[in-house]
């Protein structure tokens, strides 16, 4: 992935001042990742282009993560990754321009703070969106915005555009400025980061976003991308920027608002659920998985629209949810490519089953309070015991968030089919029994806006074989 950074100002090669990084001169820094250099294809007074070209080793960003299967294996190898601008050239920028991206320049304070013309190009751009979304992130920002589209393959037309395009934006204005606009929005663009977003995200969104992402006409946008949609995340991030602070004096505002987000809330948790369990099977580097009690298939559609999953297969033990499964999946029209990634089975989770063997990963969303309780011993050794996925993603509802519900329309349980709901001690009790028995490690996500007195609408556990790596 390459970045290019031109200034017209004079003398030109003040840029080497800007970026602290000498015009005369090639360097190379290392990375977690792989390899960044510096280098300037021009230098003159009237006018100066630096070029972070970022090396990414392919072989890096497998390791640590676990193979699943001989083909699996080559599949890791080849991924868009090490070639596109993304979350990786952030840390790059964040690394090599440092001081840049901080306004800092201690040799000439005076350039950092000038505005100057700026030119930069990013090659190979993921934009999820297409040119839209290039110009609906960087026009309001006062960029002049060049998009270059390719076709994926000139031989095919009929194949339509490449998601990858090369972005050029031209302004006058602080170097400090164009950095941070790049890397807040390039990871937006691409919609996909190489690591776990948590609450320290926000705080870093919120460092970069000072002075132009509150005003921003697609803010919601990008902080619900930027924090890889974790709506809990992205409504702290957008009330925080709107300037709304906990005890807002407009008491009847404050009122609305939280009338609002209960609603919200109740309309997203399953939508976050689903999000947050994708992001797991994602991160566990599954490629075949199981979706055990996939009911009407909503997983399943999500999976299906990541292709580093190459293998779904959903079980249900109900013929009418896995009907409804497949008219929402419409089976019969998916494209064969498509198609044959994904199979749904009829059969249950309280019997040992040859057909789930040899997978990389199950989600179990929301099934277990559905088992009779004297059944989990049972569903217990089918899983973990004889199925043995290197991952298991599992979530069940948190009683004690219960009270914070107004009305429970089934009750003191969520849902008339449950047979039992647990606390978060009981849930951990359970799962931490589950994992010593089978030889697995566990660990603890919560789901949903997390309430310090009862916790999470929703808890999470996941699985993994043997002892967790990193
Ligand atoms: N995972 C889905 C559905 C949750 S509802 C989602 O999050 O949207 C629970 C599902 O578990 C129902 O579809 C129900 O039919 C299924 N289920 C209940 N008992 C089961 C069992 N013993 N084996 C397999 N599936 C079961």
């Amino acid at each position: 992935m390459l970045l290019t950074i031109t200034t017209t100002h004079r003398p030109a090669t003040d840029l080497g001042f800007l970026l602290h990084k000498h015009p005369g001169r090639a360097q190379a820094f290392d990375l977690a990742f792989g390899r960044a250099h510096v280098f300037y294809p021009e230098a003159s007074e009237e006018r100066c282009t630096a070029a972070l070209l970022l090396e990414i080793a392919p072989i890096g960003l497998v390791r640590g993560r676990q193979g699943s299967g001989e083909g699996a294996i080559l599949e890791q190898y080849v991924s868009d990754r090490p070639y596109v601008a993304s979350s990786f050239m952030s840390v790059a920028i964040a690394q090599v321009y440092g001081t840049a991206l901080n306004g800092r320049c201690s040799a000439r304070p005076e350039l950092a703070s000038a505005r100057i013309p700026l030119e930069a190009t990013v090659a190979a751009l993921p934009s999820r969106g297409g040119e839209q979304m290039l110009r609906r992130l960087f026009e309001p920002l006062g960029y002049t915005v060049g998009v270059r589209g390719r076709m994926l393959d000139e031989r095919f037309p009929e194949w339509g555009g490449s998601p990858y395009h090369t972005l050029t934006l031209e302004s006058e204005r602080r170097l400090s400025e164009l950095l941070t606009h790049l890397y807040v929005l390039v990871p937006v663009l691409d919609d996909q980061k190489h690591y776990w977003v948590g609450q320290e995200e926000i705080e870093k969104l919120l460092r970069r976003g000072e002075g132009w992402l509150a005003d921003h006409p697609a803010r919601d946008l990008i902080v619900s991308r930027y924090l890889k949609r974790q709506r809990g995340l992205a409504r702290e991030a957008i009330r925080r920027l709107a300037g709304e602070e906990e005890g807002d004096p407009d008491a009847s505002a404050e009122a609305r608002d939280e009338e609002e987000s209960r609603v919200e809330e109740r309309v997203g948790l399953h939508e976050q659920r689903l999000g947050t369990v994708l992001s797991v099977l994602r991160q566990s580097g599954a490629r075949r998985v199981l979706d055990l009690g996939c009911g009407e298939g909503r997983l399943i559609q999500l999976l299906l629209r990541d292709r580093s999953f190459t293998e779904i297969v959903g079980m249900d033990v109900s013929h009418a949810a896995l009907e409804r499964a497949g008219e929402r999946l419409h089976l019969d029209r998916l494209p064969p490519s498509d198609r044959k990634r994904v199979k749904l089975i009829h059969g249950s989770l309280a019997y040992r089953d040859r057909r789930l063997s040899g997978y990389d990963a199950a989600a179990v969303v929301e099934v277990i309070e559905h088992l009779d309780p004297y059944r989990l011993s049972a569903f217990e050794r089918a899983l973990f015991e004889a199925a043995r996925p290197r991952t298991v993603v599992l979530t069940t509802p948190n009683i004690e968030y219960n009270v914070r519900w107004e009305t429970l329309p089934a009750g003191r349980f969520r849902h008339r089919d449950h047979r039992f709901e647990w606390s978060r001690r009981e849930f951990r009790e359970w799962s931490a029994g589950v994992a010593e028995r089978h030889g697995y490690s566990v660990r603890y996500l919560p789901v949903g806006p997390e309430d310090p007195e009862v916790g999470p609408p929703t808890q999470m556990a996941v699985f993994s074989l043997g002892r967790e790596v990193g």
